[in-house]
């Protein structure tokens, strides 16, 4: 399949990530994208001194670097059961896009409906546009009234390929991404693919997705990455600059 972009990426900026800006767009020209999105932690979890000023500094990289439309995002935690992230609007207002995941450093589980709940209330925020990772069974969640959320709030549900790949810190997300995978066709609800990559050899690789993808005989039209549409759906206009 021909995708066009790959927005759920990571650079050495999160801590954690072992590849520059520069060699992730390398990495996603290689791999045919026509769109890069980089999409670092935000909030205080990971011990980083220059992490606040990372997000408020973008306007010096340019839009277009190797051939490859450059979109400038965050991934952002959940922090409590009202939808709160821990980015400030006036930075999130300044951002191409951003991602809302639960992570364990940064939010204390719950019930299923009670996570669920939470996900739903933080889709209001007009910033929010995916919710990434939501197959991780240590926050439970109820497939079919999330991906009626998702549709309803006009956001998108990722599918991770990192969940997928071997030793993944993350659990039952093979069954949970099933799941989830049948309440969005089941609801019409689209879905994105995010590689999740913490080096830029995994940029663009969405390989263990497509197995699942195959496996529900998921349709095309709810794929976001195979169509300027579906980028429309999460940057709005700004790819217009
Ligand atoms: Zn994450
Ligand atoms: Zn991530």
């Amino acid at each position: 399949m021909k995708y066009l972009f790959d927005l759920h990426t990571h650079t050495i900026a999160s801590g954690h990530a072992y590849s520059t800006l520069q060699e992730n767009i390398a990495a996603a020209r290689d791999a045919g994208l026509k769109y890069y999105g980089f999409s670092d932690h935000t909030g205080s979890d990971h011990q980083d001194a220059f992490r606040n000023s990372w997000f408020t500094n973008f306007k010096v990289i340019p839009r277009e670097i190797y051939g490859v439309h450059v979109l400038r995002g965050a991934e952002t935690n959940l922090i409590d059961y009202e939808g709160h992230y821990d980015l400030s609007h006036k930075t999130a207002a300044k951002l191409d896009y951003m991602i809302l995941s639960i992570h364990g450093n940064t939010y204390e589980t719950s019930t299923a409906e009670v996570n669920t709940e939470s996900l739903i209330k933080a889709m209001k925020d007009p910033y929010v546009r995916i919710i990434g990772h939501p197959d991780d069974g240590r926050f439970p969640l109820l497939a079919e009234p999330l991906a009626a959320a998702v549709r309803e709030n006009g956001v998108l549900l990722e599918l991770n390929n990192s969940s997928l790949r071997e030793g993944t810190h993350r659990t039952n997300t093979r069954e949970n991404n099933l799941e989830l995978l049948r309440a969005c066709m089941k609801c019409g609800t689209m879905i994105c693919l995010g590689s999740d990559a913490h080096i830029s050899f995994d940029v663009g690789r969405f390989r263990e997705a497509e197995t699942l993808l195959e496996e529900t005989g998921f349709p095309d039209e709810l794929i976001a990455n195979l169509t300027e549409e579906g980028l429309s759906r999460i940057i709005g206009d700004k790819k217009a600059y």
